[in-house]
This record gives C-alpha cells, sequence and structure tokens, in this order.
C-alpha cells in the first residue's frame, strides 16, 4: 500500500512500519529558533550555546544569558529542546572562557581544555549558564534538558548532573562525541538521563583527524569503519543502560545514514531544520528490518565507500 505523500512529509519521524525516530533541529540563535519552531520538528536536539557568546570579551550576566535563553525558547511552547552547555575551547573559541590559570597556549587545542574541561576547571561559569537556563525555563515553559559536550569519563557525567540538579534541572544528558565515551557508554549514560553522539567530533577522535582539515574529509566521512563500529558501541551501551541514545552531528541530516542510525537503535536525530524532510521521507520509506539490515550491512564493509554502497542497495528506489 502506498502511503500518500502528506504522511510521508510532515508529523513525527516514524519508519515505514511506525517506529517512532524524533526529529529534531539543531540551532544557536533565537533567529535559527524562530526557524525551525516554524517547522514541524519535533524539538531540539542540540542548541549549540557558544554560538551566542563567539566575539565576546567579557562573560555574559546571568541576565543577559536568562533574556536570550528565553528567546530562543519561547518559540518552541512544550516542544523539549535539548541545550549544550558551553562548548568552548579548539574549533570554538571563547575570550572569556578561561581557567582562570594565566592560560597555557595549548599546541593542540582539539586535544585541550575544551568544553565540559573548562567547566569543571571554571565552575562559576557553568553555575551561571545553568541558573540563566533554570530561569527561562521557568519563564517560558518550554521543557529544558541540558547536554555537557566533550564528556570523556563516568566522574565528569555525576558532576555536571550534580550541578545541574543544584540548579533544579531534572533532565540531564552527556554528548558521546570521545571515543572513550562511546566505549563506555553504558556506564556513562548511566549517570544521566540521556546521550547525544556527536559524530562531527566523533570522526575527529576516532580517526585522528582535525575536523577543520578539507584535505582529510575522507578519514572525516562518518561512514568510515572505525566511526561506525564506535556508534555501535554507543548504542549498545545505551541499551544496556536503557538511555535514550540520539546522534546530532551533520550525519543525521544524511537520509541514508539516518536509516542506518535507526538501524543501529538510535532514537532521535537532531539536524540543521533544512534536512528534516528528506529523514522524514526516507524513514517513511524503510521498515525498522531494513534499516537494521542497512545498518548490518554497513558494518561489515571495509571502508567508507563500500559501507555507503552496501546501505544504498538495500535502500528503496526513491532515496
Ligand atoms: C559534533 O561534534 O558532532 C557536534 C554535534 O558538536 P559540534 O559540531 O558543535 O562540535
Ligand atoms: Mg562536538
Amino acid at each position: 500500500a502506498r502511503m500518500t505523500a502528506a504522511s510521508r512529509h510532515t508529523g513525527p519521524g516514524r519508519t515505514k512500519d511506525g517506529h517512532p525516530v524524533a526529529l529534531l533541529a539543531n540551532i544557536g540563535t533565537p533567529q535559527d529558533a524562530q526557524i525551525a519552531a516554524a517547522t514541524d520538528v519535533e524539538g531540539v536536539g542540540l542548541f549549540r550555546t557558544e554560538v551566542l557568546f563567539l566575539g565576546h570579551h567579557a562573560a555574559p550576566t546571568v541576565e543577559e544569558q536568562t533574556e536570550i535563553y528565553r528567546e530562543a525558547l519561547a518559540p518552541f511552547g512544550d516542544r523539549p529542546v535539548v541545550v549544550r552547555t558551553l562548548d568552548a575551547g579548539a574549533d570554538k573559541p571563547l575570550d572569556f572562557a578561561t581557567t582562570g590559570e594565566t592560560a597555557p597556549e595549548e599546541s593542540n587545542p582539539a586535544l585541550g581544555v575544551r568544553g565540559l574541561r573548562l567547566s569543571l576547571r571554571n565552575p562559576d561559569l557553568l553555575t551561571d549558564q545553568l541558573r540563566a537556563l533554570a530561569r527561562a525555563a521557568e519563564l517560558t515553559g518550554t521543557p529544558v534538558r541540558v547536554m555537557a559536550p566533550m564528556v570523556s569519563t563516568t566522574a565528569e557525567a555525576t558532576w555536571f548532573a550534580e550541578q545541574a540538579h543544584e540548579q533544579g534541572l531534572a533532565s540531564v544528558g552527556v554528548m558521546i562525541e570521545v571515543p572513550a565515551a562511546a566505549l563506555r557508554a553504558e556506564n556513562i549514560l548511566g549517570a544521566v538521563d540521556f546521550g547525544s553522539v556527536g559524530t562531527n567530533d566523533l570522526a575527529q577522535y576516532t580517526m585522528a583527524a582535525d575536523r577543520t582539515l578539507g584535505p582529510l574529509a575522507e578519514l572525516l566521512d562518518p561512514w568510515q569503519p572505525a566511526t561506525l563500529d564506535l556508534l555501535a558501541r554507543a548504542a549498545d551501551g545505551a541499551r544496556a543502560a536503557d538511555r535514550p541514545l540520539g546522534v546530532c552531528g551533520e550525519s543525521a541530516g544524511d537520509p541514508l545514514m539516518a536509516c542506518v542510525l535507526t538501524g543501529l537503535g538510535v532514537s532521535s536525530l537532531s539536524m540543521t531544520a533544512g534536512r528534516v524532510g528528506l529523514v522524514r521521507f526516507a524513514l517513511g520509506t524503510h521498515t525498522l528490518a531494513t534499516c537494521r539490515e542497512m545498518a548490518s550491512a554497513a558494518r561489515a564493509a571495509d571502508s567508507a565507500l563500500l559501507a555507503r554502497e552496501a546501505a544504498l542497495r538495500l535502500a528503496d528506489d526513491t532515496l
């Protein structure tokens, strides 16, 4: 039986046989929020808050932050928004996000004090942000879930959850974007409520290839077998810990990869709002069983190109 065009192009994400996969937007500003909220995305899977403060020399106050978060949350009403705490450092330098010590020049900033590692060394910055988020959530009524970037250990996840709970934020998650976190996902996710794989950084750290270097694009391809293996390992860990796992890296917006991720057991996909329609269509054309076959076929291949081809061979002609 053919589904109607409407059933494939709007509404919540579902495979052809009705298995739900939440389709969420990645945003960085209140402007992005307006655009994404006008579509039928089910919420936000990644709000990159550091984007708001690029170029700021001084740390924003709690009041300033509350206002800008309120502006970004309000358009979503009762749709949940996953807010990532400041992911400063490496490719997203923020002047004011320092450790408080005289900042040593890092020769490898991607391997340096970035993301949650910075929060651990400058907890006041994190406390201010969590406080502002709790206030903005209260003002808008929008369900806020906070998520930490660059988590590598269970101790880091536990510490972050404590900080969030202290500010009254009940739903806490971590990004899985360091291979150590993918390998130990069961334990790490056990310390929080949910996880989300950042495939951009996971690919960078798995393949030891700087994500900002164009000539390394082939190594950074999320279809690389080693990166797929770690994704699968993270999905298995999430299942064992009984925690939902999403993907919020660029790969979530690739319709074929979206099917593979669904086959691996991922329950939400967050992407640029403009990609949601394509991904909804791709999921709606394939059963969960086919998605699982695609995932197995991709994982059996020994190169990124062959993995993609293997998944494509199982895809509906329309993809
Ligand atoms: C990622 O690393 O995949 C991710 C979603 O975060 P960012 O691209 O902001 O590092
Ligand atoms: Mg990242």
